[in-house]
């Protein structure tokens, strides 16, 4: 059992005595020892075996397994939701005093973690451009202890090379963390380019049906054992219940993103040179500046996909309230196709100068592309580009 697919549908808890074919829920929050023996055994990690959820459950156990496999990673652990995966990824490894140096194109709150959280704590984070290669090795300095970066990047798609990024971090003796949201382990493998560890929000496109949060942290025996405590210690465990559904939804993954991406490439297609666009931005379409690296790392663009609407922020969102089908909410990777206009919402608060070095401008809009026919997502999305003009 080594491909994908089967590795996602076929990885399982055990079976019960009651030899259930789909995995049941352990909706449980401990677990019961044979006898004093027993449980001085786990408790002392002699023994192998589940004590309390807060520390594992044969659910998030399962999903784990799957990501592990997945991501080719040594081990993984799962975390209540996507930040508090990345908050895992970083805290366990930083002391005051150290430095961190991460992509300027990141996250909205993964943004406030590193500019708000950390500096608290005496530790200091120095943003790199994802247009400038020059601008990453600047930024290190001795007590750099943590390389931070999102490929492709939110929201504007930037791609960075993992590979060369995984060498100047080990030259600097840091912990190189890679959120592999938007890709997901289908479309690119950060660990196999050198990343330490690999961060994902199950929420998008794990889940992929808009229903639970849920992350995950992989990487190392080593690293995630520090991330386990760190998770075990805090709090941030995942729920049972969001870990069977996360771990039942990887079972369709591959089908999805090969649809979300095959969706994509069409709009990117549709919109490109399209009168009312400026400009389309997809990863691995003929004008994407970093074409090379996205085709290196990845085995498609992915299901988002980026243009420059011609007019603005305010034809930006006359834009998206003239769509009739396509939704206007914060989340992405649903089968449900998405729209946003960070200028006016996730990045408003931002200055024009402070937003331009994230890339985000007036008029960009990101569509996260559904599962519903191509053909209703361009009809919509056409619509809302002829009534937004007035
Ligand atoms: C959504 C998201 C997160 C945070 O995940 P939650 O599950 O919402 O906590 C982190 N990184 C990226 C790239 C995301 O899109």
């Amino acid at each position: 059992m080594k491909n994908f697919e089967t590795i996602a549908i076929r990885t399982q808890a055990e079976r019960s005595q009651h030899r259930e074919h789909a995995v049941p829920l352990y909706l449980t929050s401990s677990f019961v020892f044979n006898d004093a023996e027993q449980a001085r055994a786990l408790f002392a990690e002699e023994e192998q075996g589940n004590i309390y959820s807060r520390f594992s459950n044969p659910n998030n156990s399962e999903l784990e397994e799957k990501i592990r496999l997945l991501e080719g990673t040594e081990s993984a652990f799962s975390t209540a939701s996507g930040m508090a995966g990345v908050f895992a990824s970083m805290a366990p490894f930083l002391k005051a005093g150290d430095h961190v140096v991460s992509s300027a194109s990141i996250f909205g709150n993964t943004h406030k973690v590193m500019t708000e959280v950390l500096p608290q704590w005496d530790i200091q984070v120095t943003y790199a451009d994802v247009r400038d290669n020059s601008s990453w090795e600047r930024a290190v300095r001795d007590n750099t202890r943590l390389i931070y970066l999102e490929t492709p990047s939110n929201p504007a798609l930037d791609v960075v090379d993992i590979e060369w990024l995984s060498q100047i971090s080990q030259n600097a003796g840091a912990i190189f963390v890679v959120d592999n949201c938007f890709a997901t382990p289908y479309l690119q493998k950060p660990a196999h380019w050198g990343a330490d560890l690999v961060v994902h929000s199950g929420t998008k496109y794990i889940d992929g049906q808009g229903r639970v949060l849920g992350g995950v942290v992989a990487g190392s025996a080593e690293h995630i054992k520090q991330v386990k405590n760190f998770v075990k210690r805090t709090g941030s465990a995942l729920s049972p219940f969001n870990a069977w559904v996360l771990s039942k939804s990887l079972e369709t993954l591959s089908i999805r993103m090969d649809r979300h991406c095959e969706n994509a490439e069409k709009l990117t297609d549709y919109l490109d040179g399209h009168p009312d666009v400026q400009s389309v931005t997809y990863p691995f379409h003929s004008s994407f500046a970093n074409r090379d690296i996205a085709q290196k790392q990845m085995n498609k663009g992915g299901g988002l996909v980026c243009f420059e609407i011609k007019g603005g922020v305010s034809r930006g969102r006359k834009f998206l309230d003239n769509l009739e089908m396509i939704s206007l909410t914060a989340n992405l990777g649903d089968t449900r196709t998405i729209a946003t206009h960070p200028a006016s919402t996730t990045h408003s608060k931002l200055t024009i100068e402070e937003r331009e070095k994230v890339y985000v401008s007036d008029g960009l809009i990101r569509i996260s592309c559904g599962l519903e026919h191509i053909d209703d997502i361009t009809e919509d999305i056409e619509r809302a580009l002829q009534r937004s003009k007035s």
